[in-house]
């Protein structure tokens, strides 16, 4: 244990966001990296407590309170060995983890929690910029050929895992760059992409084969990856969003938010989008349809293309701001959360329904919306929904984007060739062991879970890659997670 009245002397402080006026004018990195004497002092708050709930709370079981401890006492290289056992993306999750282990840190019963997150990326950036981390390719290969198919989060722990073992790991990838929604989808103001390219140089030094800009399914047959591969993990992602289909849906101006992000991201790296094609806020009312991360995250780039103001509206009511009695610790709540991009401005909108969209010269011009309220009536399940008579109100819009998440993944193609089973909501089906109805094929991430996080997607690459291991040589020396 580290400082044993820690959290009695030292408060909580998050590290600190670049000030809105200055990240609002760039796409850099809105968080800062902490100093190691700051996360020296915030680690010294993890008091050991004897039954640490954050380990359990965090879906890879990161080593919390043994490297909080080993940062308080500045013993950086071992904080570090042990962080890379359990997480093969710590400079991704200390930046975007949802933290759900803070809340399930113990401090947190009668005081703030301590500063995992950040302490983690403390440690991760430490190993970088003291050389810590070297490619290190496995001794021995097994003669075992693996292809992963997708290169998100979950590919990538999967890859990494297997190849370490001394399999021969091809991860393909439809995109011309490795990273999945990581790359694509989230902005560079929350995660600079030189960071996910510092990575997959490491893992090509160590043997992982990455091929880019190859559809499997469409330019490499699903037939011919059966017959070269020993095993084969699904990790495309949950690619179909969910749709609003509306009286004026088919007018221009309405986009899906992956649409908008993605070619943001390709924006900020320069490459040139032909004007037709164009989705840009600049000068425009911009509306946004969905209150999660994904509708956080257009709000950002809404704000550094210049919107003229932006909306973000939600069908659920507002969340409360600290947990309530149906939500006891150490259980995730569903608390209000206020992004950096909510810290930039814009307003925010819950508990209200767009009934209709409403154009003119065929493009948006309006949103017919009424406000609902939920109601939880005897013998239902869940809350039902109703509108509250003569709430309806207009919003204008000159730019629509749709953020209400993905149903599921895209069955047509290699999902189809492969004719795999489905579960009910429409993800890869597998069994205990990750693998799916078709015998080596294995899936893991948002395909088989549905959409979820980051840390999710890695927790689910490394658990398959356990199976996808033991599949292979009959009994795994790696742990299971
Ligand atoms: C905009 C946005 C913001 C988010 N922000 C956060 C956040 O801040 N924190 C957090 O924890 N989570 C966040 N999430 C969720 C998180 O990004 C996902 O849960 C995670 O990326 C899922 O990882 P994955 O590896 O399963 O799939 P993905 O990241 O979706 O990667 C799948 C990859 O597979 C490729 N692929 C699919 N089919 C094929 C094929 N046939 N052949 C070749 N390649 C194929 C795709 O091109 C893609 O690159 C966010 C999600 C979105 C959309
Ligand atoms: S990966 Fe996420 S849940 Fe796990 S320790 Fe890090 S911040 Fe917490």
């Amino acid at each position: 244990m580290g400082d044993v009245k820690g959290f009695l002397k030292v408060k909580r402080e998050p590290a600190s966001y670049r000030p809105v006026c200055e990240r609002i004018k760039d796409y850099c990195q809105v968080c800062v990296v902490p100093a190691d004497k700051h996360s020296e002092e915030q680690a010294s708050r993890c008091m050991d407590c004897g039954t640490p709930f954050c380990h359990w709370g965090c879906p890879i079981g990161n080593y919390i309170p043994e490297w909080n401890d080993l940062v308080f006492h500045k013993h950086w290289k071992q904080a570090f060995q042990l962080l890379e056992v359990t997480n093969n993306l710590p400079e991704i999750t200390g930046r975007l983890c949802s933290a759900l282990c803070e809340y399930a840190c113990v401090l947190g019963i009668n005081d703030d929690p301590v500063t995992i997150r950040e302490n983690e990326l403390a440690i991760i950036e430490y190993a970088f910029k003291h050389g810590f981390i070297q490619p290190q390719p496995p001794k021995k290969r097994t003669g075992k050929k693996v292809a992963v198919i997708g290169s998100g989060p979950a590919g990538l722990a999967c890859a990494d895992r297997l190849n370490k073992t001394g399999h021969k790991v091809f991860v393909f990838e439809r995109d011309k760059k490795i990273g999945g929604i990581l790359r694509f989808g989230i902005p560079d103001f929350k995660l600079e992409k030189y960071l996910i390219d510092r990575r997959i140089d490491l893992w090509r030094k160590e043997g992982v084969v990455f091929k880019t800009g190859v559809e499997v399914g469409q330019d490499y047959p699903a037939k011919k990856l059966l017959e070269e591969f020993d095993a084969v993990c699904l990790a495309g992602g949950a690619g179909v969003p969910r749709d609003l289909k509306i009286e004026g849906r088919a007018l221009k101006g309405i986009y899906f938010a992956m649409d908008y992000l993605t070619q943001s991201n390709r924006r900020v790296t320069g490459e040139k989008i032909p004007k037709d094609k164009l989705i840009d806020a600049k000068g425009k009312k911009m509306v946004v349809i969905g209150g999660g991360d994904t509708g956080a995250d257009c709000v950002g780039v809404a704000h550094r293309q210049g919107a003229k103001c932006v909306i973000q509206i939600e069908l659920l009511s507002q969340p409360p701001q600290s947990r309530t009695d149906e939500c006891p610790w150490p259980k995730y709540p569903l608390l209000l959360k206020t992004s950096s991009s909510h810290e930039e401005g814009g307003e925010r909108h819950w508990a209200v329904m767009t009934k209709r969209f409403i154009g003119e010269r065929g493009s948006i011009k309006k949103l017919a919306c009424v406000k609902v309220e939920f109601t939880q009536t005897n013998g239902s399940a869940c809350p039902v929904m109703k509108e509250i008579p003569g709430s309806d109100f207009e919003i204008e819009a000159d730019l629509v984007i749709l953020a209400m998440g993905f149903l599921h993944p895209q069955h047509s193609g290699l999902l189809t060739d492969l004719n795999l089973k489905f579960d009910a909501r429409g993800n890869v089906r597998t069994d205990a062991n990750y693998m799916t109805s078709v015998k080596k094929v294995f899936s893991a991430g948002d395909m088989r879970r549905g959409q979820s996080l980051v840390v999710w997607a890695i927790s689910e690459g490394r658990r398959c890659s356990y199976a996808m291991d033991t599949y292979l040589t009959g009994e795994s020396a790696l742990p299971i997670l």
